[in-house]
């Protein structure tokens, strides 16, 4: 595998000095997906036919509120309710309601997932369908799959790897799921446990940093130096949450 798209990103992402290079990604190609599609991509009738069917989650209808083109957002809201109206007729004409028995009311207060009807579902996949977390996923498994090869084939970015700041607690879980398939029993021995030291070793850095913000509160260390801790919180969040908590509003420019 040559170097593709992926790799000058992803090299970036591990030279950033940020608590986890994915996040930096992730964050990356959220901005770009919303500046993407409340740029011009929304007039282009092959994306509009997708956003119309997609449509967005609760996350990201907030954020691309939040960005500004006002007027894109509602010619893109306009059709998507066309669409949705026309599957929800379709919806409606298809759904027959159960039969009621005394017996299928103790089974709903046992298990609510048993109560689910056609109609319910459809509206669970409204809620957890959208474009633009369908984009970032897409692309970031492509990231993850460069990550795996060049840690397995390039010695300049396993020296990277070895002076970052680890993973937040999710990135390192999809780091585990894909490794699973992504690498030779032998390459397993050599990645988990550079992994794994990385790891601990960060969350115990971070935990440092807050246990010296919550000592900078003693009036004895009010004239001490910071050290690492004035940004202690939000990087501790974004190692277990794997968000920026103290990013400013993404708007348009
Ligand atoms: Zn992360
Ligand atoms: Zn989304």
């Amino acid at each position: 595998m040559k170097d593709t798209i992926y790799t000058i990103p992803l090299t970036d992402a591990f030279k950033a000095d940020d608590e986890c290079p994915f996040c930096f990604i992730k964050r990356k190609l959220e901005q770009d997906a919303i500046s993407f599609i409340l740029g011009c991509a929304y007039m282009e009738d092959d994306i509009r036919e997708v956003t119309d069917h997609m449509g967005f989650c609760k996350e990201h209808y907030k954020k691309m509120y939040e960005y500004g083109n006002r007027l894109g957002m509602a010619l893109m809201l306009h059709t998507h309710y066309v669409k949705l109206q026309k599957e929800l007729e379709k919806q409606l004409e298809a759904f027959s309601p159960s039969k009621s028995s005394l017996l299928s009311k103790f089974k709903t207060k046992n298990s609510p997932s048993d109560s689910l009807n056609q109609l319910s579902s459809w509206t669970k996949m409204q809620d957890q369908s959208c474009y633009i977390c369908d984009s970032i996923n897409k692309n970031f498994e492509r990231y993850m799959s460069t990550f795996f090869h060049l840690i397995t084939h390039n010695e300049d970015f396993k020296k990277l790897f070895t002076s970052c700041k680890g993973f937040c607690v999710s990135h390192f879980g999809d780091l585990m799921a894909m490794a699973e398939t992504k690498l030779s029993s032998k390459q397993k021995e050599e990645f988990y446990p550079m992994l794994f030291s990385k790891m601990k070793e960060n969350l115990k850095r971070i935990e440092g940093d807050i246990s010296w913000f919550i000592d900078k509160y003693d009036y004895k260390n009010s004239d001490a130096d910071w050290k690492n801790s004035k940004d202690a919180i939000p990087r501790g969040v974004q190692k277990l949450a794997g968000i920026y908590v103290q990013d400013p509003t993404f708007k348009e420019k």
